[in-house]
C-alpha cells in the first residue's frame, strides 16, 4: 500500500503548502475521514469507506450522507460483506438518499472488487470498476491511495473560477482546471490536498458570500483581487426543466396495508418500491386520472405530490381508497404494512406520493438519528 507520507524530493507548489497548513487546523471532522493528524500518526485510509462514502457524496450533501453512511457500515463493515448482501436489502438500505444507480452500482462494485481480493489502487484501474467516473477514481486514488490524482468535483470548479477569474462557465473550461489542479497536487499528503480543496470549498469559497478573510489563497485569488467574487464561476444560462404529470394510487386495506409493487429492472428508479401508479417518464406525461388505477375501486382524489428529478420535474395527483378486504395482491404486488414502510426500498417521490394520502407516514427522523 501506498504510504500517503512518503518524502520526495519534488517541491511542494506554495500554494498546495498553505492549502495543507489551513487544512491540518481546519479540516472538517467526517465519519469516513481521517484526520491529517491521525494520517501523521500513521492511520490508514480504509478504502472501503472513502469508496462508499464518495459514491454517496455524489450530488448529495455530507449532512444528508451521515446517516446512511452509518447504517451502511454497520449493517456491512466491509467490502466482503456488502458484496455478500441481498441486492434487495441494499436498495432499501439506500431508499431515501436518491440517484439510484448508484445503489445498482454499488451492488456491481463491491462483487467486482470482492473477487479481484481488493481495491485497485490506480486512478486508471479503479476508473474501469461499476460506478467510479473520473472524480470518484480521482478521488479513491488519491485520499485512499495517496496517488498524486487531480480531483475536481463542482466545489473546485468554483474555488478555481475564482482563483483564476475564469471568464467562462466551469463545464466551458474543464481542462483548463483541471490541469490547474493538477499542477498543485503534491507529492507528499495528495489525499489531504484533494480533502483540502473540497473542505474549502465547502466552508469557506462557499457558493455565496465566500468567508475570504479566512482563506489561505486569499492573496492569489484573482476574483479577491479584484472584488468580484460574487461574479465567478460565470453561470451557464439555465436549460429549461420540463415539468411532467401523472398520478399514483394510494389504496389502503382495512388492517392499514398499503399495496406496493416493484419497478422494472431498467429505467429511472429500476427495481425500486412503488405504489402502483401511471406510465410517466422524464420524456412522457402519465395519465392524471382513475382510469390508471390499478383495480376498480372508489377512488378519491387526495391532493398532489411534487418530485424534482435531475432534468425533470414531476406532479403526480395522488388518488386514495380505503377498506380494500382483499388479502390478495395483484401480482407482481404485495400488501404492506405500516410498520414496514421505512424498510421498503421506496424512493423519495413514492414516500411523499405516500405521504400525501397517509400524513402520518414517513415522519421526521429525530436529528441525529441514521
Ligand atoms: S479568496 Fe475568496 S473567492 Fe478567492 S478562493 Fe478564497 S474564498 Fe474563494
Amino acid at each position: 500500500m501506498q504510504n500517503h507520507l512518503v518524502a520526495s524530493a519534488e517541491p511542494t507548489h506554495p500554494l498546495a503548502e498553505a492549502l495543507l497548513d489551513w487544512y491540518d487546523t481546519s479540516a472538517r471532522t467526517l465519519p469516513w475521514r481521517v484526520s491529517p493528524a491521525a494520517l501523521k500518526s500513521g492511520a490508514v485510509p480504509d478504502p472501503y469507506r472513502v469508496w462508499l462514502s464518495e459514491i454517496m457524496l455524489q450530488q448529495t450533501m455530507v449532512e444528508a450522507v451521515k446517516p446512511f453512511f452509518a447504517r451502511f457500515t454497520s449493517l456491512w463493515p466491509t467490502i466482503e460483506a456488502l458484496a455478500a448482501a441481498e441486492a434487495d436489502d441494499i436498495m432499501k438500505a439506500w431508499a431515501g438518499l436518491g440517484y439510484y444507480s448508484r445503489a445498482r452500482n454499488l451492488v456491481a462494485c463491491a462483487k467486482v472488487v470482492a473477487e479481484l481480493g481488493a481495491f485497485p489502487q490506480t486512478e486508471a484501474e479503479l476508473r474501469k470498476l461499476p460506478g467510479l467516473g473520473a472524480y470518484t477514481a480521482a478521488s479513491v486514488a488519491a485520499i485512499a491511495f495517496g496517488q498524486p490524482a487531480a480531483v475536481v468535483d463542482g466545489n473546485v470548479e468554483r474555488v478555481m473560477a475564482r482563483m483564476l477569474a475564469l471568464p467562462v462557465p466551469p463545464a466551458k473550461a474543464k481542462n483548463a482546471i483541471r490541469e490547474a489542479v493538477a499542477a498543485m497536487v503534491p507529492p507528499v499528503r495528495p489525499g489531504d490536498f484533494a480533502q483540502a480543496m473540497m473542505d474549502l470549498g465547502a466552508t469557506v469559497c462557499t457558493p455565496r458570500r465566500p468567508a475570504c478573510m479566512f482563506c489561505p489563497w486569499r492573496e492569489p485569488c484573482l476574483a479577491r483581487q479584484r472584488g468580484e467574487q460574487d461574479l465567478y464561476p460565470v453561470k451557464a444560462p439555465k436549460a429549461e426543466k420540463p415539468t411532467r404529470v401523472g398520478a399514483a394510487f394510494v389504496a389502503v386495506r382495512r388492517d392499514g396495508a398499503i399495496l406496493l409493487r416493484k419497478r422494472a429492472g431498467t429505467g429511472l428508479l429500476a427495481g425500486m418500491a412503488e405504489v402502483p401508479n401511471s406510465d410517466w417518464n422524464a420524456r412522457q406525461d402519465g395519465d392524471t386520472t382513475e382510469r390508471a388505477a390499478p383495480f376498480h375501486a372508489r377512488w378519491r382524489e387526495v391532493g398532489t405530490a411534487e418530485h424534482g428529478f435531475t432534468h425533470f420535474g414531476l406532479t403526480l395527483k395522488v388518488y386514495r381508497t380505503d377498506g380494500v378486504e382483499t388479502a390478495k395482491a395483484p401480482p407482481g404486488s404485495w400488501w404492506s404494512q405500516a410498520a414496514e414502510w421505512e424498510g421498503e426500498a421506496l424512493p423519495t417521490v413514492m414516500r411523499k406520493a405516500i405521504r400525501c394520502a397517509i400524513p402520518t407516514a414517513f415522519p421526521p427522523k429525530a436529528k441525529g438519528k441514521p
